[in-house]
């Protein structure tokens, strides 16, 4: 399941590789001056890969991950307070990626150094992880706003939770 564009989804039904299964509320002019009346949901002909959303690596979803928490001492602050961590150090060749930075205040960062935890003798409160893709949380938020989606929508997160 995907979310897209209204004219990627008129595209789509107009050239016939996909079914319309509910008409949307408003309808959308062409440039030359046709109306077409909106498709809410679509049933591709086949389906098309594209690949999934992930979160980007950045400073707010790494905080965000660890709960704006430093992860060696624990103490809670806000994202100007908090720095970004490279578990192994870049120069012992540690890379910028989501299994080896961590959130950490400025005052165990500077601790810690150009060190590895081990050779400082600091511990993380939690392994960096890469997050999972919430697919669920990108449909939550256009369910209010598009009613009709939610009956394709809860059998498929019973069959995505089974
Ligand atoms: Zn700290």
């Amino acid at each position: 399941m995907h979310v897209c564009a209204v004219r990627r989804a008129i595209v789509l039904t107009i050239t016939g590789r996909a079914d319309l299964l509910e008409q949307g509320h408003e309808g959308i002019r062409s440039a030359g001056g046709k109306l077409f009346s909106t498709p809410s949901v679509i049933r591709l002909q086949s389906y098309i890969k594209r690949p999934t959303p992930r979160p980007r690596l950045t400073r707010k979803e790494i905080f965000s991950r660890d709960g704006y928490k430093c992860q060696y001492c624990a103490i809670k602050l806000d994202s100007q307070h908090l720095t970004l961590d490279h578990v192994i150090p870049r120069r012992l060749g540690g890379q910028h990626e989501w299994e080896n930075i961590t959130t950490a205040c400025s005052k165990c960062n500077h601790k810690k150094g150009g060190r590895t935890p081990l050779q400082a003798g600091m511990r993380l409160g939690a392994e960096p992880i890469r997050p999972r893709t919430d697919i669920g949380r990108t449909f939550i938020s256009y369910v209010s706003q598009y009613s009709e989606w939610e009956q394709y929508l809860v059998p498929w997160y019973r069959k995505s939770a089974a």
